[in-house]
């Protein structure tokens, strides 16, 4: 994984899909912990296969909704400032050329260009799209391809709903005597498996990973089962 290969080279777009994996994976992660934590939890205090859906649909729709909201503020508050940022640019490049030009220069010998080399580059790419030249140098975003709220937005709803899923269908389909035991197993199994996918894709030691989050989602299914458990003894 340390070997640098040769999509590396093309760095932006290849981090940027990675960034969408990684982050679709720990929504869906997100949503397989929090509703299985939920309906284990309800499962704990009865066994009424209806209260066990409303209860497990609600968590999903509640957290979906909740991470798609978030998402949403998030990438645009992003998007506004990126947005100022750009204008703000588009201003100094209008009303001092030459200033930005000698910025761009500079920006580009501390990458490592010679001074002439730097000059002819800044010079090369002001003639071809200044804004451009100046968002990808000096504010590292590139203007054409400013991350889509609603974009995010979707992409966290289906990534929580599809985790979720999981849980709330191995609870609610399988004969009460087995509910419990399938939803505990194929939820630890789908951790392991999100845990070393995300390991992967950070390239972290995978073991370990795949320990820590399973271990999560073990540790809030006991925990709610603990608590469901002693509300339904108490009688609430
Ligand atoms: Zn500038």
């Amino acid at each position: 994984m340390t070997e640098p290969t040769h999509d590396e080279a093309h760095g932006g777009a290849l981090g940027e899909r990675l960034n969408w994996l990684r982050a679709a994976v720990l929504g869906a992660n997100d949503g397989i912990v929090s509703t299985a934590g939920l309906v284990v939890g309800v499962a704990g205090a009865t066994d009424d296969r209806a209260a066990l859906l409303t209860a497990g649909l609600a968590g999903l729709l509640a957290g979906s909704m909740s991470m798609a909201a978030g998402e949403y503020v998030s990438v645009s508050t992003q998007r506004d400032s990126e947005k100022a940022a750009l204008a703000a640019e588009r201003r100094e490049l209008r009303d001092q050329p030459e200033a930005e030009l000698e910025e761009l220069t500079e920006l580009l010998e501390e990458r490592g260009l010679s001074r002439e080399v730097a000059l002819e580059a800044a010079q090369q790419l002001t003639e071809r799209d200044a804004l451009k030249a100046h968002a990808r140098v000096e504010l590292g975003i590139d203007p054409d391809e400013l991350a889509n709220p609603w974009h995010a937005a979707w992409a966290s709803f289906l990534a929580f709903t599809a985790g979720a899923l999981l849980p709330l269908l191995a609870m609610v389909l399988p004969p009460a005597d087995w509910r419990l035991a399938v939803t505990v197993v194929s939820v630890l199994a789908a951790l392991v498996l999100t845990g070393w996918i995300s390991a992967r894709l950070g390239a972290a030691d995978p073991g370990r990973a795949v320990l820590r989050n399973a271990a999560g989602g073990a540790l809030a299914m006991a925990v709610t089962y603990g608590a469901g458990a002693l509300l339904g003894a108490a009688g609430v």
